[in-house]
């Protein structure tokens, strides 16, 4: 890593995105950006401005991506394209290689013309099924940037443009992974009320409506007819996303006041608090309806933890099917997933402990510095065929 680091030197890797705060793009760039500066490149990070309405249309379009029908309007055209317009004037601009993430910056490189530079856009969602009416409007910002990043193959357009295939990571060495000791984890149960009386089902996730934490709960209500178990629904907010004050509102109002069901919202930064929440449970959920490629997974199997998500988005690249976890479908195929792994404790460590295999052989920050270090110096050479 060191030696492709050298061969960057002098040049300024600029991220953006939309929040240093919330959600898996800025939980990577928090731990990506130290350590490439670590290996002495010079990389950068800043974050978009808009305001509520302007965040509320990028939350449609995310939501569009992932194939939800909701209607595109020209009101949205027009928020969309005046924030923009004010970042495409504002942004100070710094890097040789501007590497924009997701859809809300994806204008900025309407600059490209007058500046010159490298430009990647990276894109965390699976646009596979996208609207096609939202995707013909991002599109010609897309094609204008000099490579496409995707998550996985399933994930990705047919663009004439580069495409690189890259998957996100964890970092093992993270306070959201480390190893904690008992105590500590014992510490944070006891700060939210959790008894350790009963197996912890676990879901991590920020209060969105893709996240299904509403499905999650009547799964639980239906395992807990038969084996007595918690369930923690843990999530934050996004300054990027408007929507999640409303999810946690209905989420409230269905855990209604089951002592079993214990909703945590935790403040951005609580690391150490999720880590131990991981640690605590018997099974992690990720029972999403559309995923990008959900990095909760990666940390829970990091964990040695037996995970029951859905087969959405990136999930089934971490869990395979009945050797790293269980995919699941629907509410009945979630509790019953969940009913079987109480049912059999050496079933669930076993999936935990090759889950952990699994993240290590793949999911690691290492691999992911390596191959961005390798996706920028293949910038310079457009017509190399890359294999990373
Ligand atoms: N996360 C967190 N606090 C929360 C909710 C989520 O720290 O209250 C973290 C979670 O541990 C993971 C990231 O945010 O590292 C979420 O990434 P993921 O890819 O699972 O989903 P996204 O939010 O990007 O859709």
């Amino acid at each position: 890593m060191r030696l492709l680091a050298k061969r960057l030197s002098g040049r300024v890797i600029q991220n953006i995105n939309s929040t240093f705060s919330g959600g898996g793009v800025a939980e990577i760039l928090q731990r990506m950006v130290p350590l490439l500066t670590e290996l002495g490149v010079d990389a950068r990070w800043s974050v978009i401005k808009g305001d509520m309405p302007f965040f509320e249309v990028t939350k449609k379009i995310h939501n569009t991506l992932h194939g939800r029908p909701d209607p595109f309007t020209q009101q949205d055209i027009s928020i969309f394209n005046e924030t923009s317009r004010k970042n495409i004037e504002e942004h100070n601009l710094v890097g040789d290689i501007i590497f924009v993430h997701d859809p809300q910056p994806v204008a900025l490189v309407e600059r490209k013309k007058e500046l010159g530079k490298k430009w990647i856009w990276r894109c965390h969602i699976d646009v596979s099924k996208p609207n096609e009416e939202v995707w013909s409007f991002l599109q010609p910002w897309v094609l204008q940037y000099d490579a496409s990043v995707f998550s996985a193959p399933a994930f990705s357009r047919s663009l004439p443009i580069r495409q690189f295939l890259i998957s996100p990571s964890i970092d093992p060495l993270s306070d959201k992974n480390r190893e904690l000791s008992r105590d500590t984890v014992d510490a944070v149960l006891a700060k939210y009320k959790i008894p350790g009386d009963k197996p912890i089902i676990l879901q991590v996730s920020r209060f969105d409506y893709l996240k299904d934490p509403v499905g999650v709960i009547q799964a639980f209500r239906q395992v807990k007819r038969s084996i007595a178990c918690r369930l923690v629904l843990a999530g934050g907010t996004a300054t990027d996303d408007p929507e999640s004050d409303k999810v946690l509102a209905e989420v409230m109002e269905r855990a209604g006041n089951d002592p079993d069901i214990h909703v945590l919202l935790i403040p951005p930064g609580s690391d150490i608090e999720i880590n131990a929440l991981q640690r605590a449970a018997a099974i992690v959920l990720q029972k999403s309806l559309k995923e990008g490629f959900a990095l909760t997974v990666s940390e829970a199997l990091w964990k040695e933890k037996a995970v029951v998500a859905s087969a959405v988005g990136g999930i089934p690249l971490q869990v395979q099917n009945k050797f790293t976890g269980l995919l699941s479908h629907g509410i009945e195929g979630t509790a019953y997933a969940i009913r079987q792994l109480l049912g059999n404790p050496e079933y669930a460590r076993w999936l935990g402990k090759n889950g952990k295999e699994h993240v290590k052989n793949n999911f690691l920050i290492t691999r992911h510095l390596k191959e961005y270090m390798l996706l920028f110096l293949a910038l310079d050479r457009p017509e190399d065929v890359i294999y990373l």
